[in-house]
């Protein structure tokens, strides 16, 4: 069973308007922010309106215990020059755990940070001081740390640094991965290889790990360290690529959720899901997104 989903909006009825987004996509899962990803403003949690999202899931074959939600970008627990910062940092993430669990959401996915200008290794014990803080061992929730593209001094840039991090983390349980293709190829891998990624990724950190994948092509080459992500099959990791990896064997009950940006205001992730879905790449997808 494919596990394909995509980023939907949460600011309509919530998670009842996820699943009505996924399903005029066409997809079996999604990935969520709980507000706009660069504020803090939240709306509380409505409980009729979950319970009709939970139904309509089950009426729909929508995999519930695949959802991700993403925390948003304001929060920075690399850097704690600022203490008030740093510790708000904390107190959001925990409170974004607190609504997750009210929804019944089992994954949140989390940039690991940006050092600013503190050293690596500090800004790494800074992420495993807070993330300590904020998990509690009766959390059901699964924190994963993203990796990512190498912009600025970004944290989480390569399995090394990812596994510093959980080798950190108290209740080993709690935290796992989220692979992003585009910030994969943008902090180096090679992505024409995607095995023998995958095979240094199990002996550093543990496939099992793994518990979502970012499926976004990129706009820049490999080391670029840029994250700018394109429609799939338009960028540099180009259609057969990500296809191979969106049908891994290993990687089959790992959420695939696309990121991929609209084209003239329009969300591409309908095109996008039926071509995965057939397995031949769609040269007119842009303008059949255009003109959807
Ligand atoms: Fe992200
Ligand atoms: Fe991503
Ligand atoms: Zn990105």
């Amino acid at each position: 069973m494919l596990l394909i989903g995509s980023h939907v909006s949460f600011e309509k009825e919530q998670l009842l308007g996820c699943v009505k987004q996924i399903i005029s996509y066409g997809g079996n899962t999604f990935m969520f922010y709980t507000g706009a990803p660069q504020n803090t403003i939240r709306r509380t949690i409505d409980d009729n309106l979950n319970q009709e999202a939970i139904n309509l899931m089950k009426e729909n074959n929508i995999y519930y215990d695949k959802i991700v939600c993403h925390a948003p970008y304001i929060i920075n627990l690399a850097n704690n020059l600022d203490i008030n910062k740093y510790e708000f940092s904390i107190r959001f993430l925990r409170n974004e755990i607190d609504r997750c669990e009210a929804l019944g959401i089992k994954y949140i996915v989390i940039h690991p940070g940006s050092a600013l200008s503190l050293d690596k290794s500090v800004a790494i014990n800074n992420i495993i001081n807070a993330l300590n803080k904020v998990i509690s061992q009766d959390d059901e929730i699964m924190i994963l740390l993203e990796t990512m593209a190498g912009k600025g001094t970004e944290c989480g840039i390569n399995n090394e640094e990812l596994k510093a991090i959980i080798s950190g983390i108290n209740f080993k349980d709690k935290i796992g991965v989220c692979l992003d293709t585009c910030h994969l190829n943008d902090s180096g891998v090679n992505m024409s290889e995607f095995d023998n990624y995958l095979s240094s990724f199990e002996q550093v950190i543990g496939l099992e790990k793994i518990k979502c994948i970012h499926i976004n092509d990129s706009k820049n080459n490999i080391f670029s360290k840029k994250d700018r992500h394109a429609n799939i099959g338009f960028g540099t990791l180009g259609f057969d690529n990500l296809l191979k990896i969106i049908y891994h064997e290993k990687l089959k009950d790992v959420p695939k959720i696309l990121e991929t940006p609209f084209v003239n205001d329009k969300p591409p992730y309908r095109h996008e899901i039926d071509m995965i879905k057939n397995k031949e790449f769609n040269p007119n997808l842009i303008s059949d997104i255009i003109n959807s």
